[in-house]
């Protein structure tokens, strides 16, 4: 009420329509509609949920001759009480096009290889409607056919490449001019500013009556998982092996349980209970999560999966078994007490920089993650220099001489940092990471060069969560070299610390002495017996590193030279901006910063002379 027509209030996607309607009406009776909230009208809006209930049952009445699956995966993840599997197999004919064989190909006639959309033509609209036009980066590795492709052959069209097909849509004019600039001028859709009634702003009020839990139900929300969505990226191991962002599991989904539920149930992570939703069972571990509701359950989809997959099948548990088309975000269920047990592997207390143990590193978090309020800051705005142990004024060593042009440095926003781990994938993605599997991670032997460690703070109940990136430091005298035999990591004359992988034994002193444990070990050979298209993942600037070798994150070296030729290749200084590490390329946030800080007008130097910097 005090920022009438400057706020702003949003509905989670997972609230029904009728707390949409409610939340459209609360906007305009703020005056926010036309300011801060605007309105464009689907242009195609399809009720999939209805669609699909009907193609079901003529497809079980036996009325489908041919049925044509475009993408997607309904054998899989079709609401339960659908049994989409039954009635596709009652289908005399059916053909599926998709990236991957999985459960539904298995259960077609016909599996047709799609070409995946970075090899294909093709065209979409942004979210405020600008037509854009979606150009292949490469021919397709194993001649798959997009969906248009499909379509146009089965119409007997005589144009049958993608970029016939697409360009056909706009006269040739249009078309050089959209391919130029990107986007179709002027092809953004209208705002519109719907009244109250709203009309096609819909919703039955009443039927949020229906949503309120009775005294012993829970409430189950089904929500895509942090990585794999809905299943669709379950082959990827990359995604497999990323901890997710908050209960840093990998490998796995479990029910995430308030540490209230826990207690009243007596169960602990790890534990298998017994759920029951929407009259189907399931036998599924649980994870505590701070801050979830102390009568709610979270399952993550896109697990469980069974299609012959040699990353994805049986890794975590299928919960779209429990999802029906009445309650396909939320539906009511009980909970049973302990029944069993189950290893989760959630890498939040490993590579712990504490001899005190894992566990209590969440007591130091504030040693790591300085933090003030925003009132307090601003009597005190060097509070992040007083945290922390004071160095001695002796040391050991000489202090490190930078020989080079350039002493490279990175500085991360906590400020700014979300700890969607975008940042670790990216870099996992960059530098030819192994995936090492669930049983090998358990181990602690994870193989990611930039964690991002999870820390809560407050009560369970409401908490507030603190991330923080951890890389290499590239310590000027760097613990780590100290220690190696045969000088195997050493610092070059540009400030990086560098791993000299054919000459490392593997002794590992050096992780054992890296006071930020961000040094990775490979326990075996991660890279024989790869597919050819594997390979072609792998970034050829880049060593792929063998058994017995330490490895950890290099500041994208392989960036750092090629900056440097290609300004030494256009006759100039490299200029700030010029290296940008694979994990500053991705943040969403903007918190990564890398340059040089012999080059006072570089942005990381501006970061270190902020007032809120300080060394971890
Ligand atoms: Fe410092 Fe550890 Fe990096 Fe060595 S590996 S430079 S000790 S952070
Ligand atoms: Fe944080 Fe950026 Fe990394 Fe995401 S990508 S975890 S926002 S540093």
């Amino acid at each position: 009420l005090a920022h009438r027509g400057s706020g702003l209030l949003t509905a989670g996607g997972r609230q029904p329509a009728a707390v949409h309607a409610l939340v459209h009406l609360m906007n305009q009776a703020l005056g926010n509609t036309g300011k801060t909230v605007s309105y464009l009208r689907e242009t195609a809006v399809a009720d999939g949920l209805n669609d699909l209930q009907d193609l079901v049952k003529a497809m079980q009445a036996g009325q489908v001759e041919t049925l044509v699956i475009l993408g997607g995966n309904p054998a899989y993840n079709a609401p339960a009480d659908l049994d989409f599997a039954s009635a596709l197999a009652a289908v005399p004919s059916t053909i599926r096009l998709g990236l991957y064989e999985d459960e539904t190909s298995a259960a077609c006639t016909w599996h047709v290889p799609q070409a995946h959309f970075l090899e294909s033509w093709g065209d979409g609209r942004a979210w405020d409607g600008t037509v854009s036009v979606v150009q292949p980066l490469i021919a397709p590795l194993w001649s798959g056919r997009s969906a248009i492709e499909l379509m146009a052959a089965f119409a007997g069209e005589e144009r049958s490449s993608g970029y016939e097909l697409v360009k056909a849509g706009y006269g040739e004019d249009v078309w050089r001019r959209t391919l130029h600039d990107g986007v179709m001028a002027g092809s953004a859709l209208p705002l519109e500013t719907p009244g109250a009634g709203g009309g096609w702003i819909g919703g039955d009020l009443s039927a949020l009556a229906a949503v309120a839990p009775a005294d012993e139900a829970l409430e189950y929300v089904f929500t895509p998982d942090s990585k794999l969505h809905d299943g669709r990226f379950a082959g990827n191991g990359w995604l497999q092996e990323l901890p997710d962002p908050l209960t840093k599991l990998t490998w796995d989904n479990a029910a995430l349980v308030s540490p209230i539920l826990a207690s009243r149930l007596g169960v602990t992570d790890g534990d298998t209970v017994q759920v029951q939703v929407g009259g189907a069972e399931m036998e599924l571990p649980v994870y505590q999560m701070p801050g979830q509701a102390a009568d709610s359950v979270a399952l993550a989809l896109g697990y469980g999966r069974d299609f012959g997959h040699p990353v994805a099948d049986g890794v975590g548990f299928n919960t779209y078994a429990l999802r029906r088309s009445g309650a396909m975000h939320t539906a009511l269920g009980t909970i049973s007490g302990a029944v069993g047990k189950y290893t989760l592997s959630s890498t939040q207390d490993f590579h712990a920089m504490d001899d005190r143990g894992a566990k209590e590193v969440q007591d130091r978090a504030e040693e790591f993650i300085r933090e003030v309020e925003a009132d307090a800051w601003f009597h005190d705005p060097e509070h992040a220099m007083h945290g922390g142990h004071k160095l001695p004024d002796a040391d050991l060593w000489d202090p490190l001489k930078y020989d080079g042009d350039h002493a490279w440095a990175m500085s991360i926003d906590l400020n700014r940092c979300v700890g969607c781990a975008a940042c670790t994938i990216a870099c996992h993605a960059e530098n030819n990471m192994p995936v090492v599997g669930k049983d090998l991670v358990d181990r602690g032997r994870d193989m990611h060069w930039i964690r991002v460690d999870r820390y809560f703070s407050g009560s369970p109940e409401e908490p507030e969560v603190r991330f923080q990136p951890v890389t290499c430091h590239h310590c000027e005298n760097a613990p780590c070299e100290q220690v190696c035999p045969v000088a195997a990591t050493t610092h070059d004359d540009e400030g990086l610390n560098v791993m000299v992988y054919n000459r490392c034994i593997g002794t590992r002193y050096c992780s054992n002495n890296c006071p930020y444990k961000v040094r990775r070990f490979n326990f075996f050979n991660f890279h024989k017996e790869e597919s050819a298209t594997t390979k072609m993942a792998y970034n050829p600037e880049v060593t792929v590193r063998a058994r017995g070798v330490m490895e950890k994150c290099t500041f994208c070296l392989q960036r750092i030279s090629q900056a440097k030729i290609t300004a030494k290749n256009e006759g100039r200084k490299l200029k700030d901006g010029d290296v940008v590490p694979a994990c500053q390329q991705v943040c969403p946030a903007s918190a990564i910063r890398f340059g040089d800080l012999s080059d006072d007008n570089s942005l990381v130097v501006g970061q270190r002379t902020d007032l809120r910097s300080y060394t971890m």
